[in-house]
């Protein structure tokens, strides 16, 4: 961590004395470090130390998928309270704290008022702790995706449910971006997740720690390490699009180990999804096919009744609330799932896999 920083100009080139540092922590859910579904504690602990060493006030925050999960629980299970414990550093709840509503920089028409946290603006100093993951709706997580958190509790689900189209929901995130825009990122991509992604996939060892001022060149650097090109990454896309930060990669400049070093050739992917398809159409014929395609192509969570421990937190974060608790059983109603896949997402005990319609697996969507 010293090297990549000192590859900047050393911390003391972000953080001036006195300066409030928040840390940005993925605390998705109750999970253990090496389930790689959230910020790894000793990330955490090193980042914290080195802010209170360069004279800083270091802070540690998130506010989780689950908006009724208890944060406090969250970050012990995590590792993430203890680390930031060691290290002297404040943890801060979003959800507890007073928001400021803010209008969407880009004009977005599906979200155009957005909650953020209002720690998160009035930090001096913003450093994003990313998890490298893969992610059924986004493809990909990485330091833009992380901001998400910055929006506190429920109104993440709610924003879900307005922005349901994948070119929406970037359109959001690299709105989020815009206003929090971090000083630095700090990736742990050293055991990543694949697979089922952000919370049901499978650790990876990737070995790369990455650090940059640009979210969306450390997005493209890290969506390549484990084998997407920037374009197919919505997100990244977007944020580039937009001109917040540098996507082509024969553009961005590398310190230390390179791309072909440390990229990981057997990574497994997130599922391709219908978004995904409808996201390269132009726009006016996106909307005709929208609720077409939708009916015809489609993939939809579907409960593991042996592995559902009836925790009820798919049922609170549905935000079309189209998952209930009947006869000892939790259910989804197909009908009025919008695909977000925050349920499966959110589900700590992998009982939610996906199913996909005929034409899905014909066309190959959600294999
Ligand atoms: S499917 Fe998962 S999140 Fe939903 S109630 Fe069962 S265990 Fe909890
Ligand atoms: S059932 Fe799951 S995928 Fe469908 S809308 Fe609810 S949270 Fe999203």
């Amino acid at each position: 961590m010293r090297e990549a920083f000192d590859a900047l100009g050393g911390i003391a080139t972000f953080i001036k004395p006195g300066n409030k540092v928040l840390l940005k922590v993925n605390a998705l859910q109750s999970a253990k470090p090496e389930q790689a579904a959230t910020t790894h504690p000793a990330i955490v602990k090193i980042v914290a130390k080195l802010v209170k060493e360069a004279g800083g006030i270091p802070l540690v925050g998130d506010s989780p998928g689950d908006a009724r999960a208890h944060i406090s629980k969250v970050l012990e299970v995590t590792g993430i309270k203890k680390a930031a414990e060691e290290a002297g550093a404040e943890i801060l709840e979003f959800q507890k704290e007073n928001l400021e509503v803010i209008k969407s920089p880009s004009g977005s028409k599906c979200v155009p008022l957005i909650n953020i946290s209002k720690v998160v603006l009035n930090a001096d100093v913003i450093i994003n702790l990313p998890k490298l993951k893969t992610h059924g709706f986004t493809l990909f997580t990485g330091a833009i995706k992380n901001l998400y958190g910055c929006v506190p509790g429920f109104n993440k689900a709610l924003y879900h449910f307005q922005a349901a189209r994948l070119d929406q929901f970037a359109q959001l995130i690299v709105d989020i971006y815009e206003i929090v825009k971090p000083t630095l990122n700090i990736m742990d991509g050293i055991t990543a997740m694949e697979g089922d992604g952000p919370g049901a996939g499978d650790p990876k060892h990737v070995g790369a720690l990455l650090v940059s001022t640009d979210a969306v060149a450390m997005d493209a650097v890290a969506a390549a390490l484990v084998g997407y090109k920037p374009k197919e990454i919505p997100i990244t896309e977007e944020a580039a699009k937009r001109k917040l930060g540098i996507s082509d990669l024969s553009k961005i400049i590398i310190e230390g180990e390179s791309i072909a070093s440390l990229k990981v050739n057997d990574f497994k992917k997130a599922r391709k999804n219908i978004f995904y398809i409808l996201h390269y159409m132009p726009v006016w014929l996106r909307s005709i096919l929208f609720p077409v395609i939708l009916a015809l192509v489609w993939v939809k969570p579907e409960i593991i009744q042996e592995k559902c421990t009836k925790c009820g937190t798919c049922i609170r974060s549905c935000p079309t609330h189209t998952i209930h608790q009947k006869h000892q059983k939790v259910k989804v109603d197909p009908k009025k799932c919008i695909m977000c896949f925050c349920c499966q997402e959110l589900c700590e005990y992998k009982a939610i896999r996906l199913k996909a319609s005929v034409i899905a697996k014909l066309i190959g969507v959600g294999q």
